[in-house]
């Protein structure tokens, strides 16, 4: 049978890194080689995301540089979902669509297309209610030691703003036993770090077992013996309770981070975009429960109807809760969903501007909390090595991959490794990257070490 290189483009988020990686085990397993240089491609699986406008005009803009270079095409994600009755027409190189409740058809899929010629498949389902129990095939796309861990699909929540309910469907959990078993072979393949993800992590459970078990699930994975850290992302402000947080205390792998999506600070605004008010409740539960912990937060400009007013009061949220790490987007309309239908939208200027000047604001706290790290020794879980530069790439237990801070450590006894997780006393620090050098102190993990302690 003809099998076709098959060359990989992840786009968005890291649920669609976790599904992309999936869909590459399948194939993998299936005995399709497999490569991440397009040019190598004789077809080229993109997994699209398409969140919002920006998001939407990188997944096309691949898509179009790929057809011009005369790849075939099968597209899946996001896009795929969102236009999957227009795709297949507008885009003559898309040999498949594939949607984001349909991930486990790829081989059958890619298969059936590259037996027939001129097959064009459209396997996108109406409504994504796919989730698996079954322990399926993984192929990491990052040289890091860390993987994303898929707690759960969809979303149950109706944020005024967002298209994903649309496009993943309900929320549906996998179960604990699933995923420690998935766990367990990625830590097995060099992951020492867990991150939980999923459109909403806090509701996990609720449909499956009828109680928010993510502690329990977290106790469950901290047996996992290799495992080091587990990270948990997108919290949900009203889902932030006490047994979760307990659990994060208590529990030595569980890094002291949350990463919790507030949006807004003003209650007309969050009321407007149907999210949880008085998102200052939730910061303090969390700083009073886990002292020292690090929190990421997102925000979003310039949503329908935020006034001056508005906005002022978000900029002072900001200046008086210090977030540790903050993102912030500007809205961005939407016609399938309620916002994108609101009076008074706001100018792209005036949200690039209030953007711009949250951003400023944000620049100052991190170098003022950043500047407080220097003279200390920290754990670092050391990624790669930067050989122009001669230097190690890492991060803290407070910083996920990709989003937040770097260390470059500086290892003269060249004591460490990729995977090592390491003290380093920080010697310099930048509002968004921090420097420093092997401790003199014992390793804390090493990377094929089972015997030295957990951080
Ligand atoms: S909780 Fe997140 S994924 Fe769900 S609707 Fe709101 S913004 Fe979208």
């Amino acid at each position: 049978m003809y099998q076709p290189k098959i060359g990989v483009i992840s786009l968005g988020c890291p649920k669609n890194t976790a599904d992309t990686e999936v869909m590459l085990g399948l194939l993998n397993e299936a005995g399709f080689p497999v490569t991440f240089d397009e040019q190598e491609a004789d077809i080229c699986l993109i997994n699209t995301c398409s969140f919002i406008g920006e998001a939407r005009k990188e997944s096309v803009r691949t898509l179009v540089e790929l057809a011009e270079e005369g790849k075939e095409l099968v597209i899946a994600g996001c896009l795929a979902q969102h236009y999957k009755d227009d795709l297949l027409k507008e885009i003559p190189e898309a040999r498949a669509l594939i949607g984001t409740g349909d991930i486990h058809k790829v081989v059958e899929v890619i298969t059936a297309i590259a037996e027939d010629k001129k097959l064009r498949i459209n396997a996108v389902s109406d409504k994504p209610t796919y989730i698996t129990e079954d322990l399926l095939p993984r192929m990491s796309t990052n040289l890091g030691p860390f993987a994303y861990l898929k707690i759960a699909e969809g979303c149950n929540h109706t944020c005024s703003f967002c298209i994903i309910p649309q496009l993943r469907g309900k929320f549906r959990s996998r179960s604990i036993e699933s995923l420690v078993e998935e766990a367990k072979v990625l830590v097995k393949n060099g992951a020492r770090e867990i991150i939980l993800v999923s459109q909403d992590t806090t509701y996990y459970g609720l449909d499956i077992y009828e109680r928010q078990a993510l502690p329990d699930l977290l106790e469950a994975l901290h047996d996992i013996e290799d495992l080091q850290w587990i990270r948990i992302m997108y919290a949900y402000p009203t889902e932030v309770n006490e047994k979760l947080l307990e659990t994060i205390a208590k529990l030595p792998k569980v890094v002291k981070y949350i990463d919790i999506p507030l949006q807004h600070s003003h209650p007309e605004v969050l009321s407007q975009m149907a999210r949880p008010l008085n998102p200052e409740r939730v910061v303090e539960k969390i700083r009073k429960h886990l002292p020292g912990v690090r929190i990421r937060t997102t925000f979003i400009v310039g949503f329908p109807g935020e006034t001056d007013e508005h906005y002022e009061h978000l900029l002072e949220f900001i200046k008086t809760h210090r977030f540790d790490r903050l993102g912030v987007f500007t809205y961005s309309r939407e016609m399938e969903v309620p916002s994108g239908h609101m009076d008074n939208q706001v100018k792209e200027s005036v949200k690039k501007s209030r953007r711009a000047e949250i951003m400023k604001a944000q620049h100052e706290i991190a170098a003022e909390l950043n500047a407080k790290l220097v003279g200390i020794t920290i754990p670092v879980l050391v990624e790669e090595y930067d050989s122009e530069r001669e230097l190690y790439k890492g991060r803290t237990a407070w910083d996920a991959p990709q989003i937040d801070n770097q260390v470059y450590v500086q290892d003269p006894d060249q004591t460490v490794t990729v995977g090592d997780i390491v003290m380093v006393k920080i010697d310099n620090a930048e509002p968004y990257d921090l420097y420093g050098n092997v401790a003199n102190e014992p390793l804390i993990v090493r990377k094929h070490n089972r015997q030295v302690t957990a951080v």
